[in-house]
């Protein structure tokens, strides 16, 4: 079952078709071209050189980074002429100050852009006040960027901290109308939990990527460039600081470590660890990420290896643990028994942050939250009806008993996921809270040592987060997915696979409350955002309950553990 096609979804498919007939801007070297040929597609730019605007992140209570990227070429860069015609190194004046309109400055200063990092800036500007609001603006020559808002860290007693999570946002999807109602909110902090661009190719309608998979560099860099070509995007990067993590699609389909989706292919580990570096070099360009050596960075990517898995605190109410499921993990199993996938050898997190996560969960805090890119629930499913595809659809694989799993999920790493769980239960650790993307869909689950079990007692709570724009499951299949899912998985609350959007998390010392909210129309670049639904988990009592909305209510609820 199918939408019909709106009117401006047809109008805007006849704009593609014209587009697709040219050669696609990725492709071409031809700057003018490019920019004319991006138009149709929703793209525009700010001012050159600031074309891809400004961003913050990684916020302290003291400091926050600031970032830009001087791209006057943004969609056409290669390795001779990574950004048009600036010079290998230019300094760039910012300014950061308490009003927006500048006035009351409280730190300034240049900063290198250099072409071995696409002239990216990155200042980790220091001396600031706790959970403050800042604006800043960047300056080359006498053009300015846009200005960009910022907030610090809370530090010490904190009642409240509000911030948004984020995953999945591929281009040719839809619009990215989620971040233009995001833009609006107000919010400390946005989490991004991966997949902020796809790196496939591919000939579809719409948006489409047209062209090869992305490989080097340059290839990396243009399809930031051409995601942050959204206006929508560009407003919430300017809007309040963020902090990112990775999951696939940053690099390549399904990588586990150095194992590439394609291991029979043309591409084997040590090409596809060139492409990781790639990939991390072109990520940590893009993102203001903090790599200081000061206890909170880890330092700038060197080859194939970048550690991000990192914390956020909000004074004593939240931590962010924000971890790295893919750069360290055991590759997929193809086929399994559920022994296999209970073989203690295989790990998601590698022991390194493995032991970092324990110790970061055992800190003095009121709540911690866990920043994760795929669904930590156990998901099995008996067979799956032809109607339901999307992402249950083409990822599952068989196991006992006639099950089938995703074993891109934590699923295929049960021993790690048992003994992470089975230390916050052992350890009596309150208040854990994981955030979840990847799989396009929204979902709340109960985390237990043992799944099977209904008497196990709850230890954490699971919110997974929709796509931003990455299609779901197909229109008009939630009420078969929900048949599918509740007889073997008595611990989702709830599950909505159709709509697309982002959370909005509300924290205080007595409650943690995520609210779904969704675009009314993917393919409306100013599509309204309305509230699917909002789930609360009190102080000590893992579990959440929906407080609103309708739809989406599993068939059945297990009793409170
Ligand atoms: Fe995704
Ligand atoms: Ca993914």
């Amino acid at each position: 079952m199918t939408r019909p096609l709106s009117r401006r979804l047809l109008l805007r498919r006849a704009a593609f078709a014209g587009a697709g007939a040219a050669v696609w801007p990725l492709w071409t070297a031809d700057h003018d071209q490019a920019m004319a040929q991006a138009v149709p597609l929703g793209v525009s730019f700010d001012d050159a050189p600031f074309t891809i605007g400004v961003a913050s992140g990684d916020p302290l209570p003291d400091s926050v980074i600031i970032w830009t990227r001087l791209a006057p070429e943004p969609l056409t860069s290669t390795m001779e002429r990574p950004s048009g015609d600036l010079p290998d190194e230019v300094e760039v004046e910012w300014v950061v100050a308490t009003d927006q309109r500048l006035r009351r400055v409280v730190a300034s200063g240049t900063a290198p852009a250099r072409a071995v990092f696409g002239h990216a800036v990155q200042v980790d500007v220091r001396g600031l006040e706790p959970g403050e609001t800042y604006w800043y603006r960047f300056a080359y020559r006498g053009a300015v960027s846009r200005i960009g808002r910022t907030r610090t860290a809370p530090a010490g007693p904190t009642d409240r901290f509000r911030f948004a999570f984020a995953s999945c946002q591929a281009f040719p999807s839809g619009f990215y109308g989620a971040y233009r109602g995001m833009a609006r909110e107000d919010l400390d902090l946005v989490v991004h939990l991966g997949d902020y661009i796809y790196e496939g190719g591919g000939d579809g309608e719409g948006r489409s990527h047209t062209g090869p998979q992305i490989q080097t560099v340059a290839q990396y860099r243009n399809r930031y460039a051409l995601y942050r070509g959204d206006p929508s995007l560009r407003a919430a990067h300017a809007a309040f600081p963020w902090v990112f993590t990775w999951d696939d699609h940053e690099v390549d389909n399904n990588y586990a470590a150095l194992v590439p989706e394609n291991t029979n292919a043309e591409e084997g580990n040590d090409e596809f660890a060139l492409r990781r570096a790639a990939a991390y070099q072109v990520y940590y360009e893009q993102f203001p990420i903090r790599v200081g050596p000061d206890g909170t960075g880890f330092g700038l990517p060197t080859g194939p290896d970048f550690r991000i898995y990192r914390r956020f605190s909000a004074g004593d109410l939240l931590d962010i643990d924000i971890t790295d499921t893919r750069q360290y993990r055991s590759d997929q199993l193809a086929t399994a028994t559920s022994g296999e996938a209970e073989d203690p050898s295989r790990t998601m997190l590698g022991d390194p942050q493995k032991a970092w996560l324990k110790e970061a969960l055992g800190r003095e805090v009121r709540w911690r939250a866990i920043a994760n890119q795929t669904m930590m629930a156990q998901l099995e499913v008996a067979g799956l009806p032809e109607d339901v595809g999307g992402p249950l659809g083409d990822a599952m694989i068989g196991i006992d008993d006639d099950l089938a799993i995703n074993p891109d999920q934590w699923d295929g790493y049960r021993a790690e996921r048992r003994e992470l769980l089975a230390f916050i239960r052992d350890e009596q650790i309150p208040n854990v809270v994981t955030i979840t993307g990847d799989i396009h869909s929204h979902w709340v689950a109960d985390l237990k040592v043992d799944f099977d079990d209904p008497t196990d007692p709850i230890v954490a709570t699971e919110f997974v987060g929709t796509s931003i724009s990455t299609s779901g499951f197909p229109d008009g299949s939630d009420m078969a997915v929900r048949a599918l899912i509740a007889p073997t998985n008595r611990h989702f609350r709830y599950f909505e696979g159709e709509r697309h959007g982002y959370a909005v998390v509300d924290v205080t010392p007595e409650q943690w409350r995520t609210t779904y909210r969704v675009v009314e129309d993917l393919d409306d670049p100013n599509s309204r955002v309305e509230d699917l639904a909002a789930f609360e988990v009190a102080d000590g009592r893992p579990g959440a309950d929906q407080i609103s909305g309708g739809g989406g209510q599993p068939p059945r609820v297990p009793p409170r553990g």
